[in-house]
């Protein structure tokens, strides 16, 4: 038996919430990063729903919308001035508890996540880093370099999370497959003064290029991202200056101030692999993309947290070990869809020639306000960007259909007077929902299999979401639906036990069985 169950190399956003899902499971875990202290620098901004979703589960939802700013709109600026605006703010009302899209800079999440993970008795171990591993079909050797010398440690898992450079891919052969965009972008957090400064995204658009403006804190800082312009130079000791009056034009914003100003390269690439052996790749380690959307980090949080509960069931011995393929399966899957998406808006508003100031300054100022004026834009919006979309139909964990749902889709959110059926997932652990009243069977079921039963009315929030009166959920520690049936008869009954049993799931000791609550 080894002291360390799972080791996690880099304590950027990733790492710590794979880290916190381990360590509230019971399981040992360490996590090494070479950086002295959390970052310093804002970089992700957009936290979006099924993060805040998740991160109900952990307890830190609350906290983090508190710290941070809702956005409520979207508006197109084209030469400084508004040309549509799209009401964002509830445009996921009756989809998810967290109906917005919140800006939180990524420092003051990572200290967040550092302090929880501290409550959680983990202390991140700074100024280490992973150099080396070696692998056989039980355990991973892994040497760690710090000030105070090298260390070899046999590890049940090893976990890549980090970031984009990635030593553990490397050591592992594995190709980042992909390329670099040609543009370089400037970013900044700055205090500004002017009408684009409000609760709302504004994309600034003119022929050369583009300026995003959204808040970024609650202290009234906005971020600026935009493409640096050959005209305005290159080089290590850049400015802010060299972009200013290009900002002040594009926006119609007055910079008052620069907190933090950078320039970066982006990228859209993928590993090859996210699993090899018993090493996994997370978050930046495994796929990147570009920045349009804000998908990065909340990507890198779902890895985690999906790669979490089945290393934690599998250590814990109340799931097949069978399950860990499909954290690969169903997470390659996703980063391939989101390179393809975020590859296409990217070259949409950012590439230059002609084609490019074409759409910025013709097709999209005009393009913009008939969709903005489409009533149900908002909604449309809010399913493109939040990840609640995210399903796992073709995973092998993912069986049964049942009106509209399929085994895979996230359970959906059904608000239920001061309750909702989102509650129990802060057991993070297997569980039977039934919309309906529950058969005697389902109790059998629930019984035999000490899973707890979760009974909720077949009200019209679960009609509006397809479900059939009667449905059983087999729901997953991460709220996704495993498997489902949309009646009680016997033979499904029978096929949902065959399937707890196929892999080997058993309730954790703290459930609670139906009429024990
Ligand atoms: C300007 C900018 C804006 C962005 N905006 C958004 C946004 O709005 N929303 C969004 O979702 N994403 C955004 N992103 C992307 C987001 O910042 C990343 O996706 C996110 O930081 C990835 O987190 P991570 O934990 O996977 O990797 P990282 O944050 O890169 O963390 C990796 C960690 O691993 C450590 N490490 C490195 N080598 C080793 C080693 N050998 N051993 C141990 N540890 C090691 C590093 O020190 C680091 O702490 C943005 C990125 C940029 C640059």
């Amino acid at each position: 038996m080894n002291d360390t169950q799972v080791l996690i190399a880099g304590a950027g956003p990733t790492g710590m919430v794979l880290a916190l899902w381990l360590a509230r499971a019971g399981v040992r875990v360490r996590i090494v990063d070479p950086r002295m202290a959390a970052g310093e620098a804002s970089r992700a901004v957009a936290v979006h729903a099924r993060t805040l979703e998740l991160y109900d589960q952990l307890g830190l939802a609350q906290a983090v919308v508190a710290g941070g700013v809702q956005i409520d709109h979207l508006a197109v600026r084209a030469n400084g001035i508004e040309r549509a605006r799209l009401a964002i703010g509830g445009g996921g009302e009756g989809i998810s508890p967290f109906p917005f899209v919140l800006a939180y800079p990524q420092d003051d999440h990572e200290r967040l996540l550092e302090k929880a993970l501290l409550a959680a008795g983990v202390a991140i171990e700074r100024g280490t880093q992973v150099v080396g591993l070696d692998q056989t079909a039980t355990s991973v050797n892994v040497r760690l370099d710090s000030a105070s010398g090298s260390e070899r440690v046999d590890v049940n898992y090893l976990c890549g999370c980090d970031g984009a450079g990635s030593r553990v891919r490397h050591a592992l052969g594995l190709e980042f497959a992909g390329g670099t965009y040609d543009q370089t972008f400037y970013v900044a957090d700055a205090m500004v003064e002017g009408t684009a400064a409000d609760q709302g995204v504004s994309v600034c658009l003119n022929a050369e290029g583009f300026c995003l403006v959204l808040p970024v804190r609650r202290t009234g800082a906005y971020r600026l991202i935009g493409v640096v312009q050959d005209s305005q130079g290159r080089g290590e000791h850049f400015t802010f200056d060299q972009v200013r009056d290009e900002v002040e034009q594009t926006t119609g914003l007055k910079v008052k101030e620069v907190n933090w100003f950078s320039t970066y390269r982006s990228h859209h690439r993928m590993a090859t692999s996210f699993a090899s052996g018993r090493v996994y790749l997370a978050g930046d380690a495994a796929h990147i993309h570009s920045p349009a959307g804000g998908q990065g980090m909340n990507t890198g949080i779902g890895d985690a947290i999906n790669l979490g509960w089945k290393l934690a069931s599998v250590l814990h011995r109340r799931a097949d070990a069978s399950i860990l393929a499909t954290y690969a399966t169903e997470r390659m899957g996703f980063a391939r869809e989101l390179l393809k998406s975020t590859d296409r808006a990217f070259r949409l508003i950012a590439s230059d020639g002609s084609m490019g100031r074409l759409w910025r300054t013709r097709l999209l100022p005009h393009v913009l306000p008939a969709v903005a004026a489409f009533k149900g834009a908002p909604r449309l919006a809010f399913r493109v960007v939040s990840q609640v979309r995210i399903a796992y139909r073709d995973s092998a964990l993912s069986t049964g259909r049942a009106g509209k749902l399929r085994g895979g889709d996230r359970l959906p959110w059904l608000p239920v007077g001061e309750a909702d059926n989102f509650a129990p997932l802060t057991s993070r652990d297997w569980q039977l929902h039934v919309y309906g009243e529950p058969g005697p069977g389902v109790r059998r079921l629930a019984y035999n299999t000490g899973l707890p039963l979760h009974g909720y009315v077949h009200a019209a929030q679960a009609r509006a979401a397809g479900i059939p009166a009667g449905t059983v959920c087999l729901v997953r520690p991460d709220g996704y639906i495993a498997m489902l049936r949309g009646d009680q008869e016997e033979a499904g009954l029978v096929d949902m036990a065959n399937y707890i049993a196929r892999f080997a799931i058993v309730a954790s000791p703290q459930s609670v069985r139906i009429g024990e609550s």
